[in-house]
């Protein structure tokens, strides 16, 4: 099963991720989580996207695109995989279709996790709040001003992304303001119906 989730920063597309990898056993690729393994290596697309990634800014999509492109050649990888956070540009989701064409291999599922923006700040604040109690590392773009970037790289670059989709006629949507475990169920029901259904 090959599915996307898209929506805002904040939306859960990362804790969704997670829960979906567990209950169907596929990757979650997460190209936020690869940018920032390449920045504390100090590797050299780690060295070059860094100051973007803290500003808040998208990082370029040759770079991303380049990424993806190796990291769905992997073993574990073949049999299907989640994308969290990817493609965050209409560029990335076209280099995509080509490469998922030419393996011959197509999405299964676009999921947009609808949300209320203006709780978003507030979903960013908790995981910062949660992290620190966990004694993690905070995210160097979990602060006021990145997030303002982000939220507005989302609205100028990805939002076209489910236009994009809408139109190839593969969005479909789900409450990203449900309970957690609620917008699991309403994934797991969209990835269950059968091919060509939608409830959008
Ligand atoms: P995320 O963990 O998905 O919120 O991503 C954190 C940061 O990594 C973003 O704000 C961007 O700077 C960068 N990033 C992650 N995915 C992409 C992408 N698909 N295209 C461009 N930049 C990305």
């Amino acid at each position: 099963m090959r599915i996307i989730l898209l929506g805002p920063p904040g939306a859960g597309k990362g804790t969704q991720a997670a829960r979906l990898m567990a209950l169907h056993g596929i990757p979650q690729l997460s190209t936020g989580d690869m940018l920032r393994a390449a920045v504390k290596a100090e590797t050299p697309t780690g060295l070059r996207a860094k100051d973007v990634m803290a500003s808040g800014q998208l990082v370029s999509d040759e770079i991303v695109v380049g990424i993806v492109a190796e990291r769905i050649e992997e073993e574990d990888a073949k049999g299907g995989f989640i994308l969290d956070g990817f493609p965050r540009t209409v560029a990335q989701a076209k280099a995509l279709d080509v490469m998922l064409r030419q393996k011959g291999k197509p999405l299964d599922a676009v999921i947009e996790l609808g949300v209320d923006e203006d709780m978003l700040a507030g979903r960013i604040a908790k995981r910062v709040e949660e992290t620190i109690a966990a004694g993690g590392t905070v995210r160097l773009d979990d602060n006021a001003e990145a997030f303002r970037v982000r939220l507005a790289a989302y609205r100028d670059l990805t939002a076209p992304v489910s236009d994009y989709y809408r139109q190839t006629g593969q969005l479909q949507r789900v409450d990203g303001m449900a309970p957690i475990a609620d917008v699991t169920g309403q994934i797991d029901t969209l990835l269950s119906a059968p091919a060509g259904a939608s409830l959008r």
